[in-house]
């Protein structure tokens, strides 16, 4: 019999913590809607791509948080924070603030799937440089960087919008350029050939 139960996919994650872990019951809740047959897809951005029934999408949903699991749209949207594994501690390498900005930002429509890293301390592992957006933070403030590109020929870090901000100018800065890319791009324009098209001073 053929199945024809539409399915709509979602990109789910075990929150921002220490690494990109997932517990048993949230692995075990994940198995609980997959076929035996079925395989889900791991992506670079620290989440799990998943097909759900639409029919039942937000009981599921409901369910996934239950046990922890943060789920986003998959597509035009801000991609969940990238971060760095906060080996030096979650005050000290700003873990609330990253949490903070993930919550006002992950799922917003925008013209391109949008990129978005954080990292708790120059090392850099959450790579903010190659990203659409990056945070990193020194000391007790947080720099700001947009339009680096990790993929491709033309590869490129990104440069330097903001310096020396505390949490709340990072959040309605990081806030303003993303409604800015919102407005102005066309469709489908990538942050990269946006931020390459409109310069750093029209973002600022
Ligand atoms: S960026 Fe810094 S705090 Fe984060 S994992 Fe790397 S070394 Fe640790």
């Amino acid at each position: 019999m053929v199945n024809d139960v539409k399915k709509i996919k979602y990109a789910i994650n075990g929150g921002i913590g220490f690494g990109a872990k997932l517990n048993a019951k949230q692995l075990v809740m994940i198995s609980k809607y997959m076929d035996e047959e079925e395989e889900i897809e791991l992506t670079t951005f620290q989440q799990l791509y998943i097909e759900i029934p639409e029919d039942k999408e937000g009981d599921i949903i409901e369910e996934f948080q239950r046990v922890g699991l943060e789920c986003y749209p998959v597509g035009n949207f801000v991609k969940s924070l990238r971060t760095c594994n906060f080996c030096k501690g979650e005050e000290e390498e700003g873990m609330p603030v990253a949490k903070e900005l993930n919550q006002r930002i992950a799922g917003k429509a925008v013209p391109f799937t949008l990129k978005v890293a954080y990292t708790g301390c120059p090392v850099g592992c959450g790579e903010p440089m190659l990203s659409d957006i990056g945070v990193m933070k020194i000391g007790e403030r947080y720099n700001l960087y947009v339009g680096g590109k990790a993929k491709g020929k033309d590869a490129e870090v990104g440069s330097l919008l903001m310096e020396n901000l505390a949490p709340e100018e990072l959040y309605n800065k990081v806030e303003k350029v993303i409604a800015v890319y919102a407005q102005m791009a066309k469709r489908r324009e990538t942050f990269f050939k946006f931020f390459k098209r409109i310069g750093k001073s029209t973002i600022n």
